[in-house]
């Protein structure tokens, strides 16, 4: 079999594989070769917005091939396995393509069936997401058509695609329900399976004042065991306690992409994230493949923010290894974008250590704490900066 050699070769043309790619073309890498079976590119951080309502699907996706950085070679199919010695990579279409280095990013998966129950309420439209973008149009539907009873929304900790996000959607329904004066007919319950909302304490903080406000009752340290009909089984260290729901929004179960684990790529205990060093992204074992993004077992720096900077330092560590010189170092900085309601948004960015960062070149606002500025910023500006600006390499 013919083997396609490439310089650098990335798995997976989702926000973390196209930036690297755009990124590595305009550091001068003449052959970037990209494996990757879907032919449309979803900008999720929008999905929350047209869950709700506040965007138009159309502005949601655009065809892979339209993305596609110059002179990148791609590889319409799925990568299957990651010889991580030679790093030939078998395809699902038989081809075999190879790289001097690879760049890992096959994302995270959604998995409803770690849920018992879950797929099923799915299905029947009883449970929704706006973490699934097949979901959205029905999404908006349930909620703004809800007028009484019971809503139940979750966050879990890791392993999840912008996990934090998901207060999103919560405090987005609350906010259009007291407009449409129907909130105080509704009970909304956040449940958390973790003991704390947020693990640094100026965004947990923050949220509490959001949540409060819009009088949550949060449940922390408890979880979604099933769903059966038209009731949640929430379990706690109480026990178990079965509740009637109108409304149920869930964050997802996530699963890593099964190539990861397939090439023996894995960190033991993570099912299945690439065993890389959180400060180099490169492979503790496999000194010329890398990993970033979702797929990476990097914590809770699963976040287009947190891409911004790994796709940086990725491109930037294989010249350096490949010029013998020391790595650079990436602090895990990640954000936690929250639409508060009121068209009011905080935009916490943090760090591995639990420090408050701030990268947004505007310098006069407090960004933790939710304001018009950043809602706009999310909204309207970060959209347009991630077609134009971050997928072609330049942001
Ligand atoms: C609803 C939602 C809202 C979010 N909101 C925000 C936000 O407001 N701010 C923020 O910073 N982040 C947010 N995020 C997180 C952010 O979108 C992700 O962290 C980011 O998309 C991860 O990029 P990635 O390249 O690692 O993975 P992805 O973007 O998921 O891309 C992975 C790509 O790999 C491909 N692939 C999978 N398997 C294979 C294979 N075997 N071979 C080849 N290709 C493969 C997939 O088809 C996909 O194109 C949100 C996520 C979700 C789900």
């Amino acid at each position: 079999m013919t083997t396609h050699r490439h310089d650098v070769l990335v798995i997976g043309a989702g926000n973390g594989g196209l930036a690297t790619a755009a990124r590595l073309r305009r550091r001068g890498c003449a052959d970037v070769g990209l494996v990757e079976p879907s032919l449309r590119h979803v900008y999720k951080p929008l999905q929350n917005y047209v869950g709700l309502g506040l965007a138009d699907a159309r502005e949601l996706s655009r065809p892979q091939a339209d993305l596609i950085p110059d002179g990148v070679t791609w590889h319409r199919t799925a990568a299957v396995a990651v010889d991580p010695v030679t790093r030939i990579v078998t395809c699902a279409d038989g081809t075999e393509v190879a790289g001097g280095d690879v760049v890992v990013a096959p994302g995270a998966r959604l998995d409803w069936d770690a849920i018992p129950g879950a797929a099923d309420a799915v299905q029947r439209g009883m449970a929704i997401s706006t973490f699934d973008d097949a979901l959205l149009e029905r999404a908006w539907e349930r909620i703004r058509t809800l007028e009484r009873g019971t809503a139940i929304f979750t966050l879990h900790g890791q392993p999840a695609s912008g996990r934090e996000t998901a207060l999103k959607p919560l405090l987005l329904a609350c906010d259009l329900w007291r407009r449409e004066g129907v909130r105080d007919a509704i009970d909304v319950i956040l449940v958390h399976d973790e003991a704390r909302l947020h693990p640094v304490s100026a965004i947990e903080a923050e949220w509490w004042r959001h949540l409060d406000d819009a009088g949550v009752d949060v449940r922390t340290g408890v979880r979604v065991a099933a769903v059966e009909g038209d009731d949640v089984v929430l379990a706690g260290a109480g026990g178990d306690e079965r509740r009637r729901v109108d409304l149920l929004h869930l964050l997802p179960p996530y699963v890593a992409a099964p190539v990861v684990q397939a090439s023996g790529l894995d960190a033991p205990g993570t099912g299945g994230f690439v065993d890389v060093d959180p400060d180099t992204l490169r492979h503790r074992a496999h000194p010329r493949v890398w990993g970033i993004g979702d797929a990476a077992a990097l914590g809770d720096a699963r976040t287009g923010g947190a891409l911004r900077s790994q796709t940086r330092i990725v491109v930037e560590n294989i010249r350096h290894a490949r010029a013998g010189e020391e790595l650079e170092r990436y602090d895990g900085s990640t954000v936690a974008p929250v639409a508060t309601g009121a068209g009011r948004l905080s935009f916490a960015e943090y760090d591995r250590s639990g420090a408050l960062r701030r990268s947004l070149p505007v310098r006069a606002r407090d960004q933790l704490r939710a304001h018009r500025a950043w809602y706009v910023l999310d909204r309207h500006v970060l959209p347009q900066v991630y077609w134009h600006g971050i997928l072609t390499g330049r942001v």
